[in-house]
């Protein structure tokens, strides 16, 4: 009947666990079987071997989800239960003396609950560190304002389209885009709205491309995009679409409309073995230079 218990108690710890309840549920786990193994030496003896799951329950406490003191204080209950039961029981004889068929009959549950339980932990930690290195990959890739890849990203992803070692890959359209006159937006309607200009403006980025293109903030109000592009007049006609959405969109902040527009730079890369990034994004930012300098809102 207490086996059978373990087993119920058991599918309610997976429950728990299942409703993200950890703490609760390793406490209740390690709670029953521990009281269940201190009532089994007490039944069958030293020579049952049920002693040693009060070692088993150390680990499971250990890859709880409890604080280091809860931990601390759930070991020392185990090695003071130990302690206590085995000598209790050192010199009496058993209540009962099982035969070797039966110790395999109740040691098999006991075993298998332990091992559930111990994986069951192991299985909380992973997600636990899963989602924790997703978040930090996030966090260290991703630009917080706008959810574009971020400076640090792009350049890790640009050094491994352009060079020598990136044999085969084709030719590579770069835009630099930078907002005109932005510095105006925040001056006259505050930095929040500069702000949320910025969201929108990537989200026609996010809308343009195509997958295998790549946007990346590149600095304050500065984005660039990288895409496969075979031809100069296709990367041409895609700049000129982006610098179309931007200027015929109508950005709206509280009780305010306004229009903005931004200036391109446009690089064709024919031979990407052949060319360095460093030097192609300085190229992309003479361009983007003189299509400030020939009045903005174009692309050069
Ligand atoms: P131009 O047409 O020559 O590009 O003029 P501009 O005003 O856009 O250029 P400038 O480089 O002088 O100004 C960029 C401004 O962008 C200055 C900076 O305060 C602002 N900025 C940079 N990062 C952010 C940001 O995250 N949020 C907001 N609101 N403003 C930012
Ligand atoms: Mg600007
Ligand atoms: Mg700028």
């Amino acid at each position: 009947a207490l086996n059978f218990a373990a087993i119920l108690i058991s599918i309610l710890c997976l429950v728990l666990n299942h409703q993200n309840r950890y703490g609760t549920s390793a406490l209740l786990f390690i709670g029953y079987i521990t009281f269940l193994t201190a009532i089994e030496v007490f039944v069958f003896g030293l020579i049952g071997g049920f002693q040693y799951f009060f070692f088993n329950m150390t680990g499971l406490i250990m890859f709880s989800s409890w604080s280091p003191r809860q931990k601390l204080a759930g070991v020392l209950t185990e090695a003071t239960l130990f302690i206590c039961i085995f000598f209790l029981v050192l010199n009496r004889d058993p209540v009962t003396i099982l035969s070797g068929g039966m110790t395999l009959f109740f040691h098999t549950p006991n075993v298998l609950l332990n091992l559930s339980g111990i994986a069951n932990s192991a299985n909380y930690y992973i997600r636990v560190a899963t989602r924790a290195r997703q978040g930090l990959s996030n966090l260290a890739m991703r630009d917080y304002l706008t959810g574009l890849m971020n400076r640090t990203a792009f350049d890790g992803h640009i050094s491994g389209l352009l060079g020598s070692g990136t044999q085969g890959r084709g030719p590579l359209g770069i835009l630099l885009l930078d907002i005109d006159h932005f510095k105006k937006v925040n001056d006259t309607y505050g930095h929040l709205c500069g702000d949320e200009m910025l969201r929108q403006f990537s989200a026609i980025l996010s809308r343009n491309i195509r997958p295998g293109d790549y946007a990346a903030r590149y600095g304050g109000e500065e984005f660039v995009v990288l895409a496969p592009m075979e031809d100069p007049t296709r990367l041409r006609a895609f700049a000129e679409r982006l610098r179309r959405d931007v200027e015929s969109m109508e950005f709206s902040y509280l009780e305010d409309r306004l229009r903005f527009t931004v200036s391109i730079g446009a690089l064709f890369i024919q031979d990407t073995d052949n060319t360095d990034h460093r030097q192609a994004l300085d190229l992309a930012d003479r361009l983007l230079y003189r299509a400030k300098a020939k009045g903005r809102n174009r692309v050069v």
